[in-house]
């Protein structure tokens, strides 16, 4: 059943203990907004955690029925956008750590308020915001990088720093998989979105020639489908082309 808290996300697991979701609720955006779940031999990591308080725990419920309580947890918010961190707390409050840009960790603290986050004002005018995004609660990530950092965590996690989108976009390189959780540093079914606090596009493009460095079998892109790597070109032209 779809709740409008939640919409009708979809999971698939790509490799043994690597799950993908799309489809969850974006409250502006039909196409959804997508998140991740790599469970490693004594970790769980998500990554982002959906629009709402809502789609945090569905998460989190899904990657539970998997754990033995013994695992550590840790999220990693890809950028600072509602749409990938509104749904935080629900995973943070079962002890995960939160691991971001340091970038969007400024961002984040200065969220304390709901009522006065723009994003929360517009969902708003169109619907109860108890109803469809829950209990959100914002709080500064406990773990910043400013560069591209290794973690052991069971397994190699690559957290690669690649601001475009936003200036702290981070990219989350799962090598024993190849797969790359992209954010929304790559995006699929729409168009790279750039806007007034997105970092110059000749910058942009250089990080995303970067990750074509990598040894990718998937690309889970923000927004839209799982994608081969090829996603990673048709982004970076349509970049060119804005550039010009
Ligand atoms: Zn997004």
């Amino acid at each position: 059943m779809t709740h409008h808290g939640l919409g009708n996300p979809q999971i698939q697991e790509i490799a043994p203990g690597v799950f993908v979701v799309t489809k969850l609720v974006h409250f502006f955006a039909k196409i959804g907004v997508n998140a991740g779940i790599i469970h490693t031999p004594n970790s769980v990591i998500f990554i982002d955690s959906g629009m709402s308080a809502y789609s945090g725990a569905y998460l989190w419920n899904f990657a539970k029925k998997r754990m033995n309580g013994t695992e550590d947890l840790y999220l990693i918010l890809t950028h600072k956008d509602t749409d990938h961190c509104f749904g935080m707390n629900e995973i943070r409050k079962q002890g995960a750590t939160v691991i971001a840009h340091e970038h969007t960790a400024e961002i984040i603290r200065s969220w304390h308020d709901l009522s006065k986050n723009p994003i929360a004002k517009r969902v708003r005018k169109q619907f109860h915001p108890n109803d469809v995004l829950g209990d959100v609660i914002l709080s500064r990530p406990d773990q910043t990088i400013i560069r591209d950092t290794t973690l052991n965590l069971g397994d190699e996690i690559q957290l690669l720093s690649i601001p475009g989108h936003t200036p702290g976009d981070i990219a989350v390189y799962h090598p024993k998989s190849k797969v790359l959780f992209a954010g929304d540093a790559i995006l699929e079914g729409m168009d790279p979105y750039v806007r007034p606090d997105s970092i110059n596009i000749k910058t942009w493009i250089k990080n995303l020639q970067r990750l074509k460095e990598l040894d990718i079998e998937w690309i889970l892109p923000g927004h839209g489908a799982l994608s081969k790597p090829d996603i990673i070109d048709s982004n970076i032209l349509f970049l060119m082309s804005e550039q010009s």
